[in-house]
């Protein structure tokens, strides 16, 4: 029998079909919770969800786990814009701005959690996952 799993690590990461975030994390099913949006970005419904992490469950090593090549961060808000209201015939009032290079778009998120007084960074990592060679890179 395996040792029982520990729900340490809350990890903010995109919803991008080819991130698999526990084993490319070295993590168990279990040992995180993993919020995810289109692009990784930290919403304030992200940074709820986090907080929430944290206070009922104890979550304390916080992980911004981005990629690249990701479809939700090359184009502009306005194009993103322009897309949905073609597709749907509403425009949405979305706040995201996109930011195509990963390793900027993960230090920003990983600022604003610093600046958020609703989750502790004390422990937070950051990482860029490679979908193309499958290589992680930690965010310095
Ligand atoms: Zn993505």
């Amino acid at each position: 029998m395996s040792e029982p799993s520990e729900l340490l690590t809350s990890v903010l990461t995109c919803m991008d079909h080819r991130l698999d975030p526990l084993p490319i994390l070295g993590l168990e099913p279990r040992e995180a919770h993993v919020v995810r949006n289109a692009g990784g970005y930290l919403t304030d419904d992200a940074i709820r969800s986090l907080c929430l992490s944290q206070q009922l469950a104890g979550t304390r090593r916080v992980v911004v786990l981005h990629h690249t090549d990701c479809r939700a961060s090359e184009k502009t808000a306005e194009d993103y814009r322009a897309m949905v209201e073609t597709g749907t015939g509403v425009s949405p009032n979305w706040d995201v701005v996109p930011v195509g290079n990963p390793l900027q778009r993960a230090r920003i998120a990983m600022e604003q959690l610093k600046a958020s007084p609703l989750v502790d960074t004390t422990r937070l990592e950051g990482y860029i996952y490679d979908v193309n060679d499958g290589s992680l890179t930690p965010v310095e």
